[in-house]
């Protein structure tokens, strides 16, 4: 921490650890709100950056901007440039953990950060090529990816791992993007006032006429059932044509060839959710929309027959042997809804998959930026919000074990003795949901597996009629405590596809499809992973990957619910305070030396204020210092000397000497 305080800094603190009363929320969130209102949306707690969304373009992201505040502490860039300053002196890989709600302004730093080395970076020919990938990757990843829900007009729904990787001369030279949770309900179903994904919307209002005659598609959302769930088929703020041009553009940029292939795909997802069923006499289901079906099997590459047949039946092994049953209208309807959500999920894996091949390289240092969503508490909570704060609870416990791992080392390196530190130690929370045979994720495991050998047995005798229970339970997160419905939390959980569609799938002659529903898949007769070990193992590969590194944190905050400028809604930015874990990461933060500064940088400071080290210091710097903190009149428990810098515990301490500074 080497910067200046200067007063106009300390009408509010630059960095929280320098707030007289750590323990007080409201000082928290009255220091955030009064450098709100002054356009200071960033602030930091040590290592830590907290980002208030101003909803408004401030002037500080320019070239000439990232230039200038480069070295500035206070600065949004500081966090990008120690990053990149840290891989190239320190030679060890980075990663940057963005966290907060949904339109906290997350994935706009994220883009920030990225662009902050795309234009800071030294290039070569390679690099522009790269940095052109990597920039376009991202309206293709958004497209796919992203939708308006009623917090953000364009909501990231999936979790987003990046590492940007650097040559020995710290050129980005490639990267890599690890996806989590894509939100695949989205895809049919939409909430009133959402949408679905934008792709859709881009592909009906860009697509040329040619094109969509192609794909048997009219102009109008309103004829399909997938994108009109929500009733908000456009949007004030959202230009579909114009966005469909950019991602069309970009297509080729990475390395796209399958266009065409991909543009059938997400037409077939709309057709299959244009297939009606009807109920026969006997309660037997088929399809009504006969043509359409024709239309449907051809932008997928099956088979019609065999895709009528599997949309309306089920086949199951029960005791080794195989049996059809005919599928009722509703379990057809979840049928057809479960194909559409595979269909357009594995599609989204394989086109990030895709990305990657057109970013990869082979070179070393790496800076990761984590783009995830934060704690989620809504008025019913599910299966959905299960995955989502059991990710935060892990990004806590690294935060707390490396944030207490990298304080003790600096204490060792400059020669302090260490002391123990008081936390909240989540790690019981996290056992309790992911320990092997006891924890959550076991046991729903096996719940699932109860429930559908108990389904299996009731259709065999003619019954179909699944019982749920409607319990609920209670977990104690770090942030606070969560109800989580049970209902639903099963079918999401179990997420399966009939095996007969899977079949279908797999002899799709679309590559894309046939990729991404391989044959294995239905001759390995292995129990597919539920959705949460799935959720489970991918996180804990995350935790690895971030655990070999060193990390930075931003932490966003939206200020208020109406996505307006210049308003700061107390009680919302105090629930989310508290959800970030920011008063907890204060604590962590400075429970040792409030601040700490290095030598040169401290006597540079303050050496005007005692005789002998002003005007210079021609000794040994630490001498210097303790000549000059003796003069100052502190006290050995307000400080410590160590190798290279002085680690001062109280803020008040240095507010003393900056009036000292300031009075002269
Ligand atoms: P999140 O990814 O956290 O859901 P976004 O990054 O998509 O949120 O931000 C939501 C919206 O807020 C953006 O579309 C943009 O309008 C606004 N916004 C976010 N960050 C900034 C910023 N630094 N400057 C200006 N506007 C911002
Ligand atoms: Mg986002």
């Amino acid at each position: 921490m080497e910067s200046a305080l200067t007063a106009r800094d300390r009408v509010g603190v630059q960095d929280f650890v320098l707030l007289e009363n750590y323990n007080s929320e409201a000082a928290f969130i009255e220091n955030l709100r009064r450098r709100f209102k002054e356009n200071l949306i960033y602030t930091y707690i040590g290592s830590v950056l907290v980002s208030v969304n101003p909803y408004k373009e401030l002037e500080i992201y320019s070239k000439q901007q990232m230039e200038r505040y480069r070295g500035v502490i206070t600065s949004f860039y500081a966090v990008s440039d120690n990053t990149y300053r840290a891989m190239r002196t320190e030679r060890k890989d980075q990663c940057i953990l963005i966290s907060g709600e949904s339109g906290a302004g997350k994935t706009e730093a994220s883009k920030k950060i990225l662009l902050y080395y795309a234009v800071t970076c030294p290039a070569n020919d390679h690099m522009a090529a790269l940095g052109d990938r990597l920039l376009q990757s991202n309206p293709v990843l958004e497209a796919f990816g992203n939708a308006k829900t009623l917090r953000n007009d364009n909501s990231s729904r999936f979790g987003k791992y990046m590492d940007v990787q650097f040559d020995f001369r710290g050129t980005p030279v490639g990267g890599h993007i690890l996806n989590y949770l894509l939100e695949k309900s989205r895809v049919v179903h939409q909430n009133q006032g959402e949408r679905n994904f934008h792709i859709f919307y881009q592909l009906l209002d860009g697509g040329d006429d040619n094109l969509l005659s192609t794909l048997d598609l009219e102009r109008n959302p309103q004829n399909y059932h997938y994108m009109v769930k929500g009733n908000c088929p456009r949007v004030s703020s959202i230009n579909d044509k114009n966005n469909w041009k950019v991602v069309m553009k970009a297509l080729p940029v990475i390395g796209f060839t399958e266009q065409e292939k991909l543009l059938n795909i997400i037409a077939g997802v709309l057709h299959l959710g244009n297939t009606q069923f009807g109920e026969g006499e006997e309660g037997e289901t088929y399809i009504t929309t006969e043509t359409q079906i024709m239309t449907l099997a051809k932008l997928l590459g099956v088979d019609g027959s065999a895709l009528r047949e599997a949309l309306t039946h089920k086949k199951l092994t029960a005791k080794g042997e195989e049996m059809i049953s005919p599928l009722n209208f509703e379990q057809a309807v979840c049928a057809r809804d479960a194909l559409a959500k595979a269909v357009y999920g594995r599609t989204f894996t394989w086109l990030v998959e895709k990305i990657n091949q057109s970013l990869s390289s082979k070179d070393s240092s790496v800076i990761g930026l984590l783009d995830i969503y934060g704690f989620e508490v809504l008025q019913h909570n599910s299966f959905e919000q299960f995955c989502i704060n059991y990710c935060n609870e892990k990004l806590q416990q690294l935060f707390i074990e490396l944030t207490l791992r990298s304080e003790q080392e600096e204490y060792e390196t400059e020669g302090i003795a260490w002391e123990t530190v008081k936390y909240f130690d989540n790690k019981i929370i996290c056992d309790l949901i992911e320990e092997k045979h006891k924890g959550i994720i076991s046991i729903l495991v096996c719940m699932s597996s109860y429930l559908e050998r108990l389904v299996i047995h009731k259709l065999a005798n003619g019954k179909t009629r699944r019982v749920m229970s409607r319990e609920e339970f209670r977990l104690l997160h770090y942030a606070g405590e969560v109800n989580y419905n049970v209902n639903g939390f099963l079918d999401k959980n179990n997420d399966l596809l009939n095996r007969n569609l899977k079949e279908v799938m797999c002899q799709s002659d679309n590559q894309i499809l046939s990729h991404c529903f391989r044959k294995e898949e239905v001759i390995d007769q292995k129990r597919q992973e539920m959705a949460a070990t799935q959720f489970k193992n991918s996180l804990m590969k995350l935790m690895e990957i971030l655990m070999s590194k060193e990390p930075s944190y931003v932490r966003c905050i939206k200020p208020n619910d109406a996505k307006q400028p210049g308003k700061f809604d107390e009680v919302l930015v105090r629930h989310q305070v508290k959800y970030l874990g920011l008063m907890e990461n204060l604590r962590v933060r400075r429970a040792g030396f409030a601040y700490r500064r290095r030598f040169e940088a401290f006597l540079q400071r303050y050496k005007p204020l005692c005789p002998e080290t002003w005007p210079n210091w021609n000794g040994r710097l630490v001498d210097g210092v303790s000549l000059l903190v003796n003069h100052l009149g502190y006290k050995p428990e307000e400080y410590k000397l160590g190798r290279s810098k002085i680690f001062i515990r109280f803020p008040k301490t240095l507010f003393t000497t900056e009036d000292a500074l300031e009075a002269k």
